[in-house]
């Protein structure tokens, strides 16, 4: 038999995309029970299932046990998890280069700062993260984790969640790979000790409000870090 419609999970995920741009649906609200929604699709409520769990994937869905009220799978306000996975395994299925990933980084960093340099945000949780990572001793796992929050924050600060959640993900698909890139380093110490001095002075032409000066700063420093792990961008 050929099989030329959708498959069944297909059309419950289309049903439920329709209901969220109707605005039938909204994020926050719980969906009908597996069994009413089985029966307003016409569909098995195995389809069901598996239309929830490709949600649930996606980051767009937390399901929910139980019975009562309190059942039923819960539309999330802000999914973030489903952009960082599908980067992550292409990155690990080679379907995305590192290179390719690292270069997107560049594109929308370079907007993120510029345009933060224009508007008076809030910077003292990037400040912050600045300050924890002048402690001594820190790991360099340890250092890149919060390398990685002080570039997440200042998207956030931005303020373009999509820009935010895709930088995020960008970063978290090459995490394992920036990780790798320590030992092939000259010397930890030094690089560290630049990188410290290069966020400072991103977050010092965001204050000036210049911009330019950040964007260059920022695309500089990315591209040092894993030119330094001998990645040619
Ligand atoms: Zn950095």
């Amino acid at each position: 038999m050929v099989n030329a419609g959708p498959r069944a999970w297909e059309r419950v995920l289309a049903q439920i995309e329709d209901d969220l741009l109707q605005g039938r649906i909204a994020p926050g609200q719980r969906l009908p029970g597996e069994r009413a929604l089985a029966e307003e699709l016409g569909v098995g409520r195995s389809s069901v299932r598996e239309a929830m769990r490709v949600l649930e994937a996606l980051g767009l869905l937390r399901a929910q046990t139980g019975s009562g009220p309190e059942a039923g799978a819960v539309i999330l306000a802000r999914p973030t998890g489903g952009m960082s996975a599908l980067l992550r395994l292409q990155v690990a299925g080679q379907g995305f280069q590192v290179r390719d990933v690292v270069r997107t980084r560049l594109v929308l960093e370079t907007a993120s700062v510029t345009e933060l340099a224009g508007a008076a945000a809030d910077l003292a949780a990037a400040e912050e993260l600045l300050d924890a990572m002048d402690q001594p001793d820190l790991a360099p796992a340890e250092f890149l984790a919060l390398d990685a929050q002080f570039h997440l924050t200042l998207a956030q600060a931005a303020g373009n969640e999509v820009v935010a959640v895709m930088m995020s993900g960008l970063r978290d698909s090459i995490e394992h790979y920036t990780r790798e890139t320590v030992p092939l380093l000259d010397s930890w110490a030094a690089t560290s000790t630049r990188l410290r001095a290069e966020h400072r002075e991103v977050l010092a032409a965001i204050r000036d409000g210049d911009g330019a000066l950040a964007g260059r700063r920022v695309t500089a420093h990315i591209k040092g870090y894993y030119a330094d792990g001998g990645l040619a961008l």
